[in-house]
């Protein structure tokens, strides 16, 4: 079987005692378990001298190979053009996107500088899976040095209409780089086919099987491979979780409340500030609930060094405090608002003691909360999932969970009623749905179903005849 080289921005090694807030890492080393693989990119870490070589570790049977950044480095291409450019344009946020033409200059340096590492350990057999928007052009300075092997690449972000991609000041060199991959995966079918556009849109010739692409004397294939959880395991540790002196404190705190929860990265792509107005819809209009929910919102902060999300961070917390000051009893926080990051299965344990969880993102490639919140469920009295339209997983979870266009507050409000009074029955039937999709996708067949696609030529060759 061929080593399987995969390169991201960060590279969590695992390390006793310390969890990662984001999808990817958990997504990632699942997949990496059981290859012989190498996981390439970044340390975390902030150094004068970068060295040379990447800093190598083994855990589990997998190599970890990362490097270090330079401050000017991580300012330009990750805090910059990552995360103030393409986050927010790839999100429909181009109002929120700062273009600084050095932070592009920062990004095509490291994505060259990485291609200059990978190349190093590359042998002619490996297969390479590129992950995420801060690695778009890696290909394309691959295959300038010559190399021919199948190079994968997966967003885990939405892909926003051509329109919008085109606000991208050069997205031709971005975007339009990713035609250097042999395959490029996307969360959902809108977001491949947002890609496809754009590639017709810059002359590309549709394939006859409907999933390729001719152009510039390249084949370019596209798909959809929506993002999974390890869903038995984690209904498993979900049980676990309820018999920890954690999980026992938090349920008697609750005094027999209904407990609505949200757990979500502090980012503007969450739709906190939505949802926290949502809430206050609800106490406003409904008496009746009050004293008798609590509402547990989990934010680790991120980014803090972006100015829009210090922004986010004290627009939220002000709310916060005012709707407890508004509606707060001394006997009753009808809101807590924690900034701690939480392990997962101290996450587990909440998501199965929530009796709905609010998840209503503005924009979001998949959302892995909404499908841990259900494989964490008691299936004989489940909680319910209240999801945004516009929430990756809604392709998926919609059968199950009640839908809400986040931009409309009072909509959402009255959602969360429903859901608060919901029989029964119906929490068990919407369960059942959602946990048939989460035990058919699980994360092994993610990997499986991309890792088939980018390896198997004779499947791969027949479809684009
Ligand atoms: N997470 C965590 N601890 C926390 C909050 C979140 O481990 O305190 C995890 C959560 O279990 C999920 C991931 O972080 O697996 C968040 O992934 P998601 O796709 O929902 O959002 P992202 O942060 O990647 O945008």
């Amino acid at each position: 079987m061929s080593r399987l080289i995969v390169v991201s921005n960060r590279v969590a090694v695992p390390e006793a005692g310390k969890v990662s807030a984001g999808g990817l890492a958990v997504a990632v080393n699942a997949a990496l378990k059981e290859r012989s693989g190498i996981w390439f990119g970044w340390s975390g870490k902030i150094t004068e001298q970068p060295s040379d070589q990447p800093a190598i570790s083994m855990r589990n049977g997998v190599k970890y190979a990362v490097v270090d950044l330079k401050e000017d480095d991580y300012q330009e291409y990750y805090n910059g053009f990552a995360n103030r450019v393409l986050w927010p344009i790839l999100h429909y946020r181009v109002d929120l996107a700062e273009f600084v033409r050095s932070d592009l200059s920062g990004y095509i340096r490291v994505n060259k500088n990485f291609a200059e590492h990978v190349s190093k350990i590359i042998e002619e057999d490996d297969i390479i899976w590129v992950h995420d928007y801060h690695m778009m052009p890696l290909a394309r300075y691959l295959r300038e040095r010559g190399h021919k092997n199948r190079i994968g690449f997966f967003l885990h972000i939405p892909l926003p209409p051509p329109d919008l991609i085109q606000a991208l000041p050069r997205h031709g060199e971005i975007v339009g780089s990713l035609v250097h991959y042999d395959l490029v995966g996307f969360q959902t079918e809108s977001d491949r086919d947002n890609f496809g556009r754009y590639l017709e849109g810059r002359g590309a010739r549709p394939g006859n099987d409907g999933t390729s692409y001719e152009i510039a004397g390249r084949r370019v294939r596209i798909g959809a491979f929506p993002v999974a959880i390890e869903t038995e395991s984690f209904a498993r540790r979900a049980r676990h979780a309820m018999r920890t002196n954690f999980m026992k404190d938090f349920r008697a705190s609750l005094t027999g409340k209904k407990m609505v929860l949200g757990v979500d990265r502090l980012d503007y792509s969450k739709g906190i500030p939505n949802r926290l107005e949502a809430f206050e819809t609800l106490l406003r209009t409904a008496p009746e609930w009050h004293e008798r929910v609590t509402f547990v919102q989990i934010t680790p902060k991120s980014r803090t060094s972006v100015p829009e999300y210090a922004e986010m961070d004290r627009y939220v917390s002000t709310k916060a405090g005012q709707i407890n000051g508004e509606f707060g009893d001394v006997s009753w926080t009808p809101l807590r608002y924690v900034n701690k990051t939480y392990s997962r299965s101290a996450l587990a344990g909440l998501y199965r003691a929530a009796d709905v969880a609010m998840v209503t993102p503005l924009r979001d490639g998949m959302n892995l909360v909404a499908k841990e919140f259900v494989a964490a469920q008691d299936p004989e009295d489940p909680g319910v999932l209240l999801l945004s339209q516009f929430a990756g997983a809604a392709a998926e979870m919609g059968g199950g969970a009640l839908m809400v266009n986040p931009h409309e507050v009072e909509g959402v409000a009255s959602a969360l009623r429903r859901a608060l009074e919901m029989p029964l029955a119906e929490r068990r039937d919407r369960h059942a749905r959602m946990m048939t999709v989460l035990n058919t996708n699980t994360i092994d067949h993610w990997a499986q179903n991309f890792l088939d696609a980018l390896t198997d030529p004779p499947a791969l060759d027949a479809l684009l005849s």
